[in-house]
């Protein structure tokens, strides 16, 4: 028996986990489950998967949640504290799929505990990649990639020798608006954004995907993960969404990872590692399929890219700051405030402004400093807005 808890679990990912974990339920003793606003699927997941505690990140809905967990013996709590206070608690596999920067607190105490985090939430590498590796390595703590493309290198990987890689190549579908006429970019409306050609998601992720913010907050990952030279990372867009990453050798040799858009897979990968499960996932039938298509990505439809390359080289705490640019800029396109393209030049603002004068490359990348980072980019995410012009 395995015990897990899913923070996030009323989400895409989550419930991606939450479906692989029902089908088996033998197999597993479901410590905690956390939600935000869905406190209904939160209490039904909580009853199907007979979890100890349900916890939402919103104080005000403890009654609501109470109610709803009333005589079944499920322990309630709730509020960013008692999150905080369940990754306490002891489980052999814990998933971090909370959306945002919001996730970093909770991964980084599960690690203290010294077990395994499955880690979906990619904002936490992003904004302190340095400080979640040395929490892993002091605490003998396992980090499992759960962002399809980095589960895709991490399986590449293994067997292999990290100091004969030469490359890594990441792949984007190109999202909503790979085929768009740039000049109507500027006019791109939340549902237009909204939609993924491939995979279904969480709506803030598929903003950042026809964005390709997405794929910049990847990049990160995959040099503060994998120890990667920033120059050895590469992004292609490949629409079919088959091929999720490549990793090529010092003897030329690519090896690449192909399955279904189905987050199953990456969940399951780290469920079951070092084994291999028995996955409900669809087999491909190449045959069928085809062909397979790859494109260099067009910098100018998405300049999210090389603000992110240029952050990926910056080091430092600008990863926090652009997280957080990034996550204010896409509250504010959410909200009807800005256009879609001005996301990217609050981003380009905000990490040109912080890195001139607040010290991004220097500080001591401790929780402290990337906490403040965090809500001074924020801050200056609005400011930008205001002469955006
Ligand atoms: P969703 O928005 O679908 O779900 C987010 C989850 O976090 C929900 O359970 C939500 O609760 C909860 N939540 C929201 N805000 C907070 C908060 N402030 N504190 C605590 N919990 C909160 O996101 P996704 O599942 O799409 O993504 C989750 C993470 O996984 C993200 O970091 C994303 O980048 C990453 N990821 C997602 C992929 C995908 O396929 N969706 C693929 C690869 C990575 P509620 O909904 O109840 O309010
Ligand atoms: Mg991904």
């Amino acid at each position: 028996m395995k015990s897990v808890t899913i923070f996030g679990a009323t989400g895409s990912v989550g419930q991606s986990a939450v479906d692989l974990i029902a089908r088996h339920p033998d197999d597993y003793d479901v410590v905690g489950l956390t939600g935000g606003q869905n406190i209904t699927q939160l209490a039904a997941d909580a009853v199907r998967l007979n979890a100890k505690v349900a916890v939402t990140c919103h104080a005000h809905l403890f009654n609501d949640l109470n109610d709803l967990l009333a005589g079944t013996g499920i322990e309630v709590a709730a509020g960013d504290a008692a999150i905080a206070e369940l990754a306490k608690r002891p489980a052999d596999w814990t998933l971090s799929a909370i959306i945002g920067a919001a996730g970093l607190v909770p991964g980084l105490t599960a690690l203290a505990q010294g077990k395994t985090l499955a880690l979906a939430n990619k904002e936490s590498l992003v904004t302190a990649g340095p400080l979640l590796m040395d929490t892993a390595r002091q605490h003998g703590a396992t980090i499992l990639p759960v962002d399809s493309e980095h589960s895709a290198v991490f399986q590449a990987l293994v067997g292999e020798d990290i100091a004969a890689v030469e490359r890594v190549i990441i792949t984007a579908s190109g999202g909503a608006f790979r085929d768009w006429p740039i000049a109507d970019l500027a006019n791109a409306s939340l549902a237009e954004a909204s939609s993924h050609p491939n995979w279904d998601m969480g709506q803030r992720i598929t903003i950042d995907s026809a964005s390709m913010f997405n794929k910049g907050m990847e990049l990160i990952e995959t040099k503060e993960f994998f120890g990667i030279n920033p120059a050895m990372i590469e992004v292609l867009v490949h629409r079919e969404s088959l091929v999720h990453a490549l990793v090529g050798f010092t003897d030329g040799a690519l090896m690449a990872h192909v399955g279904p858009p189905d987050m199953r897979h990456a969940i399951g990968y780290a469920l079951h590692w070092p084994d291999r499960g028995n996955l409900p996932v669809e087999r491909l039938d190449l045959a069928k399929i085809g062909k397979l298509s790859f494109e260099n990505p067009d910098p100018v439809r998405f300049p999210a890219l090389q603000i992110a390359s240029d952050v990926m080289e910056m080091g430092g705490l600008s990863g926090a700051a652009f997280n957080a640019a990034k996550e204010r800029a896409l509250d504010l396109f959410i909200a009807g405030q800005i256009g879609f393209l001005d996301m990217a030049r609050i981003v380009s603002r905000v990490i040109d402004k912080m890195s001139a004068s607040d010290g991004l490359q220097n500080a001591q990348i401790s929780l402290d400093n990337i906490l403040e980072i965090d809500a001074l980019a924020r801050v200056r995410a609005d400011e930008a807005m205001k002469n955006l012009g």
